[in-house]
């Protein structure tokens, strides 16, 4: 049984004020309808989902302010069953009915999972107002209807414009939550409208500990996921996977060579790496593989300015270069997901990047 202060290492590892800061808000009876919980891949937004669900939804509401965790609507949530729950996710359209369920059984066997899919997944407009319509209705249960909308950055202007009319006026009884690893793409109206909260990245050190307490890694590739993993648990389990391990060395050394060659061999390396048959998942993967050295490069770069980077042919950024260097990155990844080939994002990424480091 958790204590009524401790955060359930389940829903917040880690992430401590973010659990306060809803717990808070439960006790004082002031939860916003629309919330927006922003922070890195596999830092525990969904998992937080679900315990507000479950505050909100739990049978047992009488045993306090925390939800009980073991009734049938808790387990329900955690199963993605209860009927006033409400996911939206994105999903590869062909394949979205099997893909859902996958995530779902993925997010109950471990809340913290990173799911992804062979296909490119996107968050159609349709599945928006189909979502706004059922919670338009009366809920299933009799209480409270609670919706959250998974990567909401994910969505398309439109799609979040439709979503800005509902919560500007929620219907009755219900809750929106977004969650997103970068919010800079949703709409500034609807970011306005929601209660951001906060996931931090988990210090490195204690992912660390924890890859190699649970056996996933061997020590010396749990510090290294653990600086890659951007401070999110459930990114670090995913790149602990021996599938992905030879993966990640390719998009790593490609980036470490990237701005010390000529453009000629890095073309040529992308055109090796990136064919055709190249999973969605896993181009995606090496977008944040690429921001996460960047982040390394950028460190490294504070805490050693006197020379260039070591680990890369990254040259020493300042601050400047090294945001201008993210959006880059950050517009290639966002380009996958609209019509372009794969191969030709990551060409126009680095072709971006060299630029905008001078390389010649
Ligand atoms: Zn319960």
């Amino acid at each position: 049984m958790q204590s009524d202060s401790a955060p359930s290492p389940q829903h917040f590892w880690r992430q401590e004020a973010a659990f306060k800061a809803l717990a808070e808000a439960k006790d004082r009876g002031r939860l916003a309808r629309s919330y927006l919980f922003t922070g890195p891949t596999g830092a525990g937004k969904w998992a937080a989902a679900q315990w507000l669900a479950k505050v909100l939804l739990c049978e047992q509401a009488e045993a306090g302010n925390r939800p009980c965790l073991i009734c049938s609507a808790c387990r329900r949530i955690d199963q993605g069953t209860h009927l006033d729950w409400h996911a939206l996710l994105p999903l590869p359209k062909v394949t979205a009915e099997d893909d859902r369920v996958a995530f779902l059984k993925a997010k109950a066997a471990d809340p913290f999972a990173v799911v992804s899919f062979a296909k490119k997944p996107n968050l159609a407009i349709d599945w928006v107002r189909d979502l706004l319509a059922e919670l338009s209705k009366t809920s299933v249960e009799g209480g409270a209807k609670v919706s959250v909308i998974a990567s909401a950055d994910q969505m398309t202007l439109d799609g979040q414009t439709v979503l800005l009319k509902s919560i500007e006026e929620p219907p009755l009884d219900t809750y929106f939550i977004l969650t997103s690893s970068d919010p800079a793409r949703i709409l500034p109206t609807v970011r306005s409208r929601c209660q951001t909260i906060r996931f931090a990245p988990v210090d490195p050190g204690a992912i660390a500990s924890r890859l190699i307490e649970m056996e996933l890694t061997d020590p010396e590739d749990a510090a290294l996921i653990a600086q890659l993993c951007g401070g999110g648990w459930g990114q670090a389990v995913r790149l602990a996977d021996e599938k992905l391990k030879a993966w990640r060395q390719t998009v790593s050394s490609l980036w470490n060579e990237a701005f010390m060659g000529s453009p000629g061999s890095l073309i040529a390396e992308i055109d090796r790496s990136f064919s055709k048959n190249r999973a969605f998942d896993e181009v995606v993967q090496a977008f944040d593989v690429w921001g996460l050295l960047l982040r390394r490069d950028c460190a490294d770069s504070v805490t050693d300015h006197e020379r260039p980077n070591a680990a890369s042919g990254m040259p020493v950024l300042d601050m400047d270069t090294a945001w201008a260097c993210w959006r880059i990155l950050q517009n290639g990844r966002a380009t996958l997901y609209v019509n372009v080939m794969p191969r030709s994002a990551v060409k126009g990424t680095f072709l971006a990047l060299r630029r905008r480091l001078g390389c010649q």
